[in-house]
């Protein structure tokens, strides 16, 4: 199994080299397909095994193929996160794998000042990665609008539900348009986090790891 036999186009396989990526992890390679149909999907997989090139790679790669959007610098994917170093680390993915596809990322996360984040935000964003407190208080201050959000990412769903951020994801669901793809990620699938993934996926496809 390859990254080619993936489908994945020459700008992201040229990084992904880069990066001494040879061969999909097992959650790359049962995530990948189905996130690149545009299917909702319900992932369960732990931090290491590879999950965040499980959706940073199709997310660049879709976005990326629309030649017309891209760089029109609206956010049309959204990765929400619990902790900011996540939050870094997820952006960094972003910037590394899609640093061929001419799409521009950022992170904004809480405990600092919001200067640096607003003056990113009106550069323009296709992909954002995000801690939903940060996230909605740029969001009341019309810093940032979701109505053109094709992609959203919810990563390590039960790390947020045991921090407290049920209410916060609800009203993040709430600001997206109707229609959009989601990826549902969690390393755990108790049954809070199945009726959280029910209430936030359409026929989703599920992926074990
Ligand atoms: P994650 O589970 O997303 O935190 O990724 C764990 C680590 O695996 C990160 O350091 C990635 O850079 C690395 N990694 C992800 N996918 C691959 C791959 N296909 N081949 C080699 N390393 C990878």
């Amino acid at each position: 199994m390859s990254f080619k036999s993936l489908n994945i186009t020459d700008p992201i396989l040229r990084s992904l080299n880069e990066e001494g990526y040879s061969t999909p992890t097992p959650i790359q390679s049962r995530a990948i397909p189905i996130a690149l149909e545009g299917k909702d999907l319900l992932a369960s997989a732990q931090t290491g095994t590879g999950k965040t090139a499980a959706f940073a790679i199709p997310i660049l790669q879709n976005l990326g193929a629309n030649q017309q959007k891209r760089g029109q610098k609206k956010i049309r994917s959204l990765i929400v996160t619990p902790t900011r170093e996540l939050a870094i680390q997820i952006d960094e993915s972003f910037k590394s794998y899609g640093r061929y596809t001419g799409l521009y990322t950022t992170v904004v996360y809480g405990g600092v000042s919001q200067k640096r984040q607003v003056k990113q935000l009106k550069n323009g964003v296709d992909i954002l990665t995000a801690t939903p407190g940060r996230l909605l208080d740029l969001m009341n201050q019309r810093h940032i609008s979701l109505s053109d959000v094709e992609v959203f990412v919810l990563d390590e769903a039960d790390r947020m539900l045991d921090m407290g951020f049920i209410h916060d994801i609800k009203k993040i669901r709430k600001a997206l348009p109707n229609k959009h793809q989601t990826l549902f990620f969690s390393a755990t699938l108790p049954n809070s986090i199945l009726k959280l993934a029910n209430s936030l996926l359409h026929n989703p496809a599920k992926v074990e790891i």
